[in-house]
């Protein structure tokens, strides 16, 4: 989408050789104008595939599913990252390695927010090496319900995420797809 290509182009900044920092209007001050025309835009993408939810990982996802799943019409479910002692509920869980933080948490969904009937539409804001985004297909596929796609804000397409879905027949759409970064530029 030419909106967020242009503010990756104004405001984003590469750290390093694989790593885009976004947090003026993605990751830490969020545009929500922005969000809404993300989220808009990816709810028209999927709209014939018959979604009954949108799934999305804690924190960043959750802004641009919020609005996908507004304009779907359908509930918005967060899969966390760290458990909360309210969390008295039985959930499936799964290990996902954090591509950011080097680190690796466990995927967590409580079982009454899914069922075999759903099929679901997973948003996040970055697809890089994939672990996130096949951790919460993980996760859909546990509980017997099925994956209508993986929809990102923003795709590495240097990195292996988006083969590793493909692979398992998932499909994906990326509303930004970064070729590479040349000299601490981005090129689509
Ligand atoms: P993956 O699991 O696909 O390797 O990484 C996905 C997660 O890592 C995203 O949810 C995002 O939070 C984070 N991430 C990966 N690459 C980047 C990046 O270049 N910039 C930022 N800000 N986050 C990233």
């Amino acid at each position: 989408m030419k909106l967020l290509e242009e503010r990756i182009l104004q405001e984003g900044i590469v750290l390093g050789q694989d790593i885009l920092k976004v947090d003026g209007f993605i990751n830490h001050q969020i545009d929500i104008g922005l969000m809404e025309e993300l989220g808009k835009d990816m709810a028209e993408h999927f709209r014939a595939q018959g979604i009954t939810k949108v799934f999305t990982i804690e924190s960043s996802g959750i802004a641009p599913a919020l609005f996908t799943a507004k304009y779907l019409n359908v509930p918005m479910v967060i899969l966390k990252k760290q458990v909360s002692k309210n969390l008295r509920t039985e959930v499936w869980q799964t290990e996902v390695a954090s591509y950011t933080k080097d680190v690796s948490y466990e995927l967590t969904l409580a079982k009454n927010y899914i069922s075999d009937m759903d099929h679901i539409l997973i948003v996040d804001d970055f697809l890089a090496n994939g672990e996130a985004a096949t951790g919460a297909v993980r996760l859909i596929r546990k509980a017997h319900a099925t994956v209508a796609g993986v929809g990102v804000l923003i795709e590495k397409v240097f990195q292996p995420g988006r083969s590793k879905l493909e692979s398992q027949g998932i499909q994906v759409y990326a509303q930004a797809s970064i070729r590479a970064f040349e000299n601490g530029q981005v090129i689509f």
